[in-house]
């Protein structure tokens, strides 16, 4: 069958680096998931990203340091005070030391992202900053996820020792949740302006939304000059208000990928790194979610991740590479 002219026009225009506009992105994404017109889209964006990283992936671990119960209620978390029964949760400074410098054993950890619930203490924060910064292997980039920030506060963060933060206005905000998205947006602009580098994001995408809604959230940020965005899909929690709509199918999530990969392929970041990959991060980026007693087998497998994703090559903290094969991965013990 032919593909829709108008959706080739637009998708070509995403290929050659030229502007799509909200509408456009809403019209790619009424495609089916599997149409001939998802297909291309997800074509495309799968090359501008190989070829923006340079067939390189890269590893960001991310330690949960301070957990619920959190007031902040957003009716998909698994922290919030409403929904969940789990215990104030703070990691100790001697085994957030021994991680990160575990995490730095073949050097190819590029980034570590300590996340926080929203209402964590800043000095909290700012000393696991320091201790991360200080033991993880020189070079390793150090990333908070944490909930909004005033100007000082971003300002002690940068001091303690963080490069950049990881933060996005959600889908429904205000809705959803119970913070407004013009209080994400501000504090996306608190983290620009105290020099952190800013990763945002679309998220969290639940089947139940509007292209309308996905589209909307991705364009608030793009003139912010963040360094990055990250598209995920929510995932199902047990006994929180959204659980009912289930998860987005893995090609829908991939389609909405690529359209916005498309859609940004002519923004240029603020900062310039080492084999970036496109502003909406894909499959070069191996984001591990760090168990404690077990990352080390987690780091082995998104080592295995990559390679299996065909990426040729691994970022190291020093911003070099090193290649990416069977070798490797018998010497990191990944295989
Ligand atoms: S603010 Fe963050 S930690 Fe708190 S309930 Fe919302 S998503 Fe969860």
């Amino acid at each position: 069958m032919a593909l829709d002219p108008k959706a080739s026009e637009m998708l070509s225009k995403g290929w050659y680096g030229e502007r799509l506009s909200p509408r456009d992105c809403e019209y790619l994404l009424t495609f089916g998931d599997h149409s001939s017109e998802a297909n291309l889209a997800n074509s495309l964006a799968n090359r501008l990203l190989h070829r923006a990283c340079t067939e390189t992936g890269q590893i960001c671990a991310n330690i949960e340091t301070v957990t619920g119960p959190c007031p902040g209620n957003c009716r998909f978390c698994e922290y919030a005070e409403g929904t969940s029964s789990e215990m104030f949760y703070e990691m100790g400074d001697s085994e957030l030391a021994g991680i990160c410098e575990g995490l730095g054993g073949f050097s190819d950890v590029r980034s570590i992202r300590l996340t926080t619930c929203a209402y964590a203490d800043i000095e909290t924060v700012c000393r696991q900053v320091g201790i991360a910064k200080d033991r993880a292997k020189r070079g390793t980039r150090i990333y908070v996820d944490t909930g909004d920030l005033d100007l000082n506060e971003c300002r002690m963060l940068k001091d303690a020792g963080a490069y950049g933060a990881v933060h996005a206005p959600r889908i429904r905000e205000g809705g959803d949740t119970e913070i407004t998205k013009e209080v994400r947006l501000a504090t996306i602009s608190n983290l620009r302006s105290a020099g952190l580098q800013v990763i945002t994001g679309v998220e969290p995408i639940g089947p139940e939304h509007e292209n309308e809604e996905i589209v909307e959230t991705f364009f608030s940020t793009l003139e912010m000059k963040c360094a990055g965005c990250e598209v995920n899909p929510r995932e199902p929690v047990p006994g929180t208000e959204l659980n009912k709509y289930g998860k987005l199918k893995p090609s829908r999530l991939t389609q909405i990928r690529s359209v916005l990969t498309l859609a940004s392929s002519w923004y240029v970041p603020p900062v310039r790194t080492a084999c970036p990959g496109t502003y909406v991060s894909g499959s070069n980026i191996a984001v591990v979610k760090v168990d404690k007693g077990n990352y080390a087998r987690q780091i082995e497998a998104a080592r295995r991740k990559l390679f299996n994703s065909g990426y040729d090559r691994l970022l190291k903290v020093d911003d070099s590479t090193v290649e990416l094969n069977l070798m490797y991965l018998r010497q990191t013990g990944s295989v």
